[in-house]
């Protein structure tokens, strides 16, 4: 069983109408964790999320395209959002701490290179991750998806974390809808066949005959930021040249941290007069 990477296999199973999608995201959720050091409560809340973003992200077509997920607690609850890309990149920040999510909101915004982002939002019935999100996909995507999430956390540590997917394609008969349901019920603790099984493991033992047949396709998810000094420089630019400089006057330098992925961006004067120069 190989730990050292997040994971995410691929394949059609059941007459190749259903998708199946089966994660092992612990070492994302644990840099995720390391950064943000949420309580462990939320913490679980963001490994689900972060989970379920690298499974959007993909499914993403286009090389360009870019999925967020946010979920907006009710009062006193926290405000958590992750964002993926088609390489896998997963990033992700907290807000507030652990009140339940039930009442709140969960918002995704896909852009998948069409002309218009998509963007669905569901209120959550539950404080079940996968529940809220099996809603969403039922609500806003109107398809019929079985979602499980799930991320143990203790003490700040990830022990498991990961999840499972199975989306039915369009024309999926009711005997294989079924078959998909019956299969969905060893996981409704997704932790404990993963922490025995790994990713790999479930695909071998709980769909053998699809998993011998091919066809399964792995890709590497991980916890990246795609932030960087280039991209701050364009932002600060778009302040103006006489606030920068109110800026450097007040404050002796100008700061801009990264919420994502805890990073400062400092400029100090003769930065921004070479930025100016140069813009
Ligand atoms: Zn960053």
């Amino acid at each position: 069983m190989n730990h050292t990477s997040n994971q995410l296999y691929k394949c059609l199973v059941y007459d190749g109408q259903i998708s199946l999608s089966v994660l092992d995201t612990k070492p994302l959720v644990q840099r995720a964790l390391d950064i943000h050091r949420p309580d462990d409560k939320t913490g679980k809340i963001f490994g689900c999320l972060l989970t379920a973003c690298a499974y959007m992200a993909g499914c993403l077509k286009s090389p360009k395209g870019a999925v967020s997920l946010t979920v907006k607690a009710g009062e006193g609850g926290c405000t958590v959002s992750v964002s993926g890309d088609s390489r896998g990149h997963i990033r992700g920040c907290i807000d507030g701490g652990d009140n339940g999510l039930k009442g709140g909101t969960l918002t995704v915004i896909k852009d998948d290179g069409f002309s218009r982002p998509f963007v669905g939002t569901c209120l959550m019935e539950s404080d079940d991750v996968s529940q809220n999100l099996e809603e969403y996909f039922r609500q806003s995507e109107q398809i019929a998806t079985r979602v499980r999430v799930s991320a143990d956390v203790e003490n700040g540590v990830c022990k498991t974390a990961g999840g499972i997917v199975m989306q039915q394609l369009p024309g999926t008969s009711e005997e294989n809808a079924e078959k998909c349901e019956e299969r969905m019920r060893a996981f409704e603790n997704f932790s404990y066949p993963l922490s025995r099984l790994g990713a790999e493991g479930i695909l071998r033992e709980y769909f053998a005959e699809e998993y011998q047949k091919g066809g399964v396709y792995l890709t590497f998810p991980e916890y990246k930021c795609n932030c960087s000094r280039k991209k701050i420089e364009g932002v600060i630019l778009s302040l103006g040249k006489d606030e920068l400089y109110k800026i450097l006057e007040e404050e002796g330098k100008i700061s801009v941290h990264c919420h994502y992925c805890n990073t400062d961006y400092t400029f100090d004067k003769a930065d921004v007069d070479g930025l100016l120069k140069n813009a």
